[in-house]
Formats: structure tokens, sequence, C-alpha cells
């Protein structure tokens, strides 16, 4: 684990160059400080964090995966979005993350390390992080904006002030994940994207929970580019012509310097609208 301070009071927390990587960023402002994802691996994280900042840390999820919630049994305040919680609470699981772990020799924990296959603390009280909330660090703020797409809970963090925006697994620079079942289909997260373009000036920077940071705003056109391509395919599909195995493989789309996985299911057009 190592810090960096990347601009005054923000801290990027990162581990190992991996794909498995997730970065947690520590705004630290003059009452409180917030974590946002607490990554993947068991760590003592809280030990530290205790050592960038003697404020409170209160946890602030862009959404309920595993990779981003490995460490909560360690603070008291986590929020994240209602609709992730029961995510979370499958992830946080002892038979999830004993399977997850088995699949993933990549993500092999250090001997040092507490076995991450361990049960996070499944009576860690959540508190609902939603739409237009802010949350008041002290001399800093945090606004949420929802981006439903790579999961159904995925939100994004705005510093107003400082022209950032936290904002998960939503954009990322080696693709997003839309495959999943706790994914929505593609319209859904094109209207996400249209959303977070709308709530911010094109000078902001973007910073994801994964590879390179920050990412211009323009990475929010790529995306939603890359989503209208897919949508576009959608039309041209036939519910009742798939087999159960078309409807539901993991498929890549790229366009431009944006890629998205998704199935057909997808981007299949509501009932109705595929005929004509
Ligand atoms: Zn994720």
């Amino acid at each position: 684990m190592r810090a960096e301070e990347i601009e005054p009071q923000t801290w990027l927390i990162t581990r190992g160059n991996g794909q498995a990587s997730t970065h947690n960023y520590l705004i630290v402002g003059e009452k409180k400080a917030a974590l946002i994802d607490t990554g993947l691996k068991a760590e003592d994280l809280r030990a530290f964090t205790a050592t960038l900042t003697d404020k409170p840390i209160i946890v602030l999820h862009t959404h309920g995966h595993i990779d981003h919630i490995g460490n909560d049994q360690q603070f008291e305040e986590i929020m994240l979005h209602p609709q992730d919680f029961s995510l979370f609470q499958l992830h946080s699981s002892a038979a999830f993350r004993t399977e997850f772990f088995k699949g993933n020799k990549a993500m092999k924990w250090d001997q040092d390390q507490t076995d991450p296959r361990q049960a996070i603390n499944q009576t860690v009280k959540l508190e609902p992080l939603t739409e237009g909330m802010i949350v008041d660090l002290g001399q800093r703020q945090l606004k949420v904006i929802e981006n439903p797409g790579h999961t159904y809970g995925c939100l994004s963090l705005i510093e107003e002030d400082r022209k950032r925006i936290y904002t998960g697994d939503m954009i990322c620079e080696k693709g997003v994940l839309l495959h999943f079942a706790e994914s929505t289909d593609i319209a859904r997260y094109k209207k996400s994207l249209e959303h977070l373009r709308s709530a911010i000036a094109p000078d902001y920077q973007l910073y994801p929970g994964h590879q390179r940071m920050p990412l211009s705003s323009e990475w929010i056109d790529a995306y939603t580019e890359c989503a209208e391509e897919l949508l576009a395919l959608g039309k041209e599909l036939t519910k009742t012509n798939l087999t159960e195995q078309e409807t539901h493989e993991i498929l890549f789309h790229s366009k431009g310097k944006a890629t998205i996985s998704y199935t057909r299911e997808k981007i299949l057009a509501h009932e109705g609208t595929s005929d004509n």
C-alpha cells in the first residue's frame, strides 16, 4: 500500500500494478475525511490512513463490488447507494469471497495479510448515499450524483470547488464492464453518462477507481458514443432469434478510446420496438 498526495489534502492510495489494483481516495476536510472505497484485499487500511490524517473517517462507496469494499470492517461509518446494499451483502459474505479468491490466482494475498476470504463484518451499518446529497467535510464538500450502469447503485462524487469528480468504475481507461447481472442495460448507462455530462463543466478532471487517473471529461463523450453504437447494434437484433447462449455471451465493443463489455441482452431494444 502506498499513498500519494495528488493535491493538498487529497491522497491517492494504491497497491501493486495488477488489474486487481483499485484506487482509494482520501479527501481530508477541516472536520472529517472521506475515504472513497476501501480496496480488495484485507489490509490494515485504517492504520495506514491514520498516518495521513487524524480526522474521523467516513467511507463513501462508488458501488458495492468486492474490490471496493474489502476493508470496510475497520470503519464505523459506511455510506453506499441503497440499490447496492444487497450486492454489498453478497460480496462481503465468506461464501462469495472464498469462491472469488479461489479463481483469481493473480489476486492472491501476501502471507502477512489477513485472509481476504473471511466475511466482512455483516453487521456493519450502511447509510444510504443518494442523488444530490452533500457530504460536508468542513471547508470541503462532496456532492452525490447517481450513475447506474456498471451496477445499479453506482454513483460519483463531485468536488465542485476543485473541479474534480470521483467516478468509480463508470469510466475507466481500459474499459467499462456492463455484462454483469448487477449491471443495467446499455440504454440506462448512456443516460447516466448524459447526466454526468450535464452535471460538470468540460474542464473537470475524472478520478476513476482503476487504471490511469485523472482522465479528461472527453472520456464521457467517448463512452457515450460507444454506448450509442451498441444501442444501434441492438436495434438489429430480435430476441426470438437468439439462443440462450447468444443472449448471455460476454462481448466487447470498442469505439475510439472507449471499450464496453456487454451481453446481447443488455442492448436489445424493448419489446415491441425491435420489430420495426
Ligand atoms: Zn466494480
